[in-house]
């Protein structure tokens, strides 16, 4: 699968939507973005499929250039993405973070799904808040977090 990277205006905001994985040829892509992007950037990470080491080392470059000037914030990072600004500071650099999925799985019905925390709605104030449970939408069992709470969530208390 080919990477794609789409621009749309949404009002002061340049929405980038990323579409592909996050990998050798991401550089090749992103570099062009530099002055495409006005000042207020929006990231959508939705449709990123993978992320590999080569994609990351591209993705902090990018975003070392696109802060320059530029509030930038990720919108509805995947978990992988999360594991990923976890990780690694640079990933993130000084962009907020507004929403991100986590990965939930039923112990009863083994039904899997995202749930999105958005700041403002339903994300924790810190990585060691509470967590409000999650129903399975199948069977209304309580469903896991397959990562550990505090763990997906300490990039809150990083900030
Ligand atoms: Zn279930």
């Amino acid at each position: 699968m080919g990477i794609t990277l789409n621009v749309e205006k949404k009002g002061q905001w340049d929405q980038l939507v990323y579409v592909g994985p996050i990998n050798e040829d991401s550089e090749v892509h992103l570099k062009p973005m530099i002055t495409a992007l006005g000042t207020n950037v929006i990231i959508n990470f939705r449709k990123v499929e993978s992320v590999n080491s080569c994609g990351v080392r591209a993705w902090i470059n990018f975003m070392r250039e696109a802060e320059k000037g530029r509030k930038v914030i990720f919108e509805e990072c995947t978990p992988e993405i999360v594991s990923q600004i976890n990780m690694i500071p640079n990933f993130r650099g000084s962009a907020q973070v507004r929403s991100v999925y986590a990965s939930y799985a039923c112990g009863k019905c083994d039904h899997q799904t995202w749930v999105l925390f958005e700041e403002g709605r339903n994300l924790p104030s810190s990585g060691t808040a509470e967590i409000p449970p999650q129903k399975c939408e199948k069977c209304g069992t309580i469903m896991e977090m397959e990562e550990l709470e505090d763990e997906f969530f300490a990039w809150l208390d990083a900030a």
